[in-house]
């Protein structure tokens, strides 16, 4: 059995090391074997500690034996997107800028998974602090697609999306500020899910647009992901925007709706563009799906959908701009040192010049230009007043119906190099994702099918703080297939 361990869902490891059928250690070792067997080909870490690793799993069969397991999730492996504080071990966002950085605490999510037991496994690859839609923007080395070694796995949660499609890890968290965890979810076939913004504290997120990011799970069932949302959500005094409200039981709630005839929008916008059509099927057939099960399925509209990239590639680059400010050489980050400076100001140049890459650099001067005394009141204002009129489409459409029904992106996962000398076109992949977060409502990818090989993804967008009814949406449409259970060859 052990040899196929990294395969299981976390909901049934749970209960083989409850059993005592399965150790911790062993589940770990298993993780570690499975990685190290696929690495070289998929490459979705940055880094990794199996000493580390290893002497956690130690602890929670310890835990264990003395009969103090403390969660669901106690002896889980679980990957972590290299973007998140992880105490005393690298935290690089996949930029020559942090490439030497250790992380002084946990980020709250981290605590939160560490009071839950959880095995912390690895810094999983990404897009340079999250700016990309395929993961070749990493400084370390692009992350290939587990279905097809020649594909972007998506991004920028790429490596998290990867790991969890290849058995590197049970679980994974991403994060997500216009579609890096969807977006990748859909591409490598998982259950990825983006949670209503202040669900989960931004603590110890590194920060590319603080009011777009969420960090939120990847799994392989949504039942899985329910679970790791579990673990990480809850009000936060260490983040202002953190929501303070009730967390509800995920799993529970999620079982008590099953069965619910649904009413489920389609936002008109969404359908009505060019679309790869041989992707579209899929999505088409899971719109069937719920309609012979009885959901009441309904056309809406989102009328300001058209401004959405633009008004996202205003707001994120501004805040990214401003963010990104604090790597100037001087404190913690990448150094300029082979060189003569006239001034401190020569330091922060050079610094910057070559510690960051080319999108992010593009992104900075971008969002300088949009916050510019002459620019601010035509663009980010502009910007600001249109998100409000894109999250007010939602607001609207969610008088009508429960939740939206959308692709998750415009096609399955592209080859590598193929997008990354046209930036608009990159940014054009992330068309129906990056409106939840301009709105902050929450989303889900989950697979539904494939399109020549490829697996597609079917997104629902759901109301604020209503996680469990897309949870709900989304396990109906899951237990009539058998998505959860297909996985690439490797
Ligand atoms: N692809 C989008 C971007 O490059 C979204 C990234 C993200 O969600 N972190 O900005």
């Amino acid at each position: 059995m052990s040899e196929e361990l990294y395969y299981k869902s976390a909901r049934e490891l749970s209960g083989l090391l409850k059993a005592g059928e399965v150790s911790a250690v062993e589940l770990t070792q298993s993780i570690i074997g499975r990685t190290k067997a696929v690495e070289e080909r998929v490459g979705a870490f940055n880094s990794y500690d199996e000493g580390d690793a290893v002497s956690q799993a130690e602890a929670s069969d310890q835990r264990r034996a003395a009969g103090e397991t403390v969660g669901a999730l106690d002896g889980i492996p679980v990957g972590i997107k290299d973007v998140l504080a992880v105490k005393d071990q690298p935290l690089t966002c996949s930029s020559k800028m942090l490439e030497n950085f250790i992380s002084p605490y946990d980020a709250t999510c981290i605590q939160k998974l560490k009071q839950s037991g959880a095995v912390l496994w690895g810094r999983l690859n990404m897009d340079e602090f999250a700016m990309g839609s395929s993961t070749e923007n990493s400084a370390t080395h692009p992350t290939s697609n587990p279905w097809n070694l020649n594909c972007v796995p998506g991004g920028s949660s790429g490596g998290s999306a990867a790991a969890v499609a290849a058995g590197e890890a049970v679980l994974t968290l991403g994060s997500d500020t216009g579609g890096s965890i969807r977006q990748p979810a859909s591409y490598c076939g998982v259950v990825g899910l983006k949670p209503t913004y202040g669900r989960v504290s931004r603590f110890g997120l590194a920060a590319f647009a603080s009011s777009l990011d969420q960090v939120g799970p990847m799994a392989r069932s949504v039942e899985d992901a329910a679970l790791l949302l579990q673990a990480i959500s809850g009000h936060d005094l260490r983040d202002s925007t953190s929501f303070r409200a009730e967390v509800p039981d995920f799993s529970k709630s999620f079982e008590s709706l099953k069965g619910k005839k649904w009413k489920l929008g389609l936002p008109k916008e969404y359908f009505e563009k060019a679309l790869d059509s041989a992707a579209m099927e899929p999505v088409q057939q899971a719109i069937d799906f719920y309609r012979e099960l009885g959901c009441e399925i309904k056309e809406v509209s989102l009328p300001h959908t058209e401004y959405a990239v633009a008004v996202y590639y205003i707001i994120a680059t501004a805040e990214a701009s401003s963010n990104l400010a604090r790597y100037d050489g001087i404190r913690y980050t990448h150094r300029a040192e082979n060189f003569d400076p006239k001034d401190s100001v020569d330091v922060y140049n050079q610094s910057r010049a070559e510690g960051f890459g080319e999108e992010v650099k593009r992104r900075i001067i971008l969002g300088t230009y949009a916050l510019s005394s002459g620019y601010y009141d035509a663009y980010f204002l502009k910007a600001q007043k249109a998100r409000t009129l894109i999250r007010q489409d939602f607001e609207k459409a969610y008088e009508e119906v429960d939740a939206l029904l959308t692709p998750t992106s415009p096609s399955p996962a592209f080859e590598k190099g193929a997008k990354m000398e046209d930036p608009l076109s990159m940014y054009l992949s992330d068309i129906y994702t990056i409106s939840a977060n301009l709105a902050g409502i929450p989303g889900m990818s989950l697979p539904c099918g494939y399109s020549d090989g490829m697996p597609v993804g079917l997104q629902i967008l759901g109301k604020p703080f209503r996680e469990e009814e897309m949870l709900a949406i989304g396990q109906v449409f899951e237990d009539a297939h058998d998505f959860k259970n297909q996985h690439p060859e490797l």
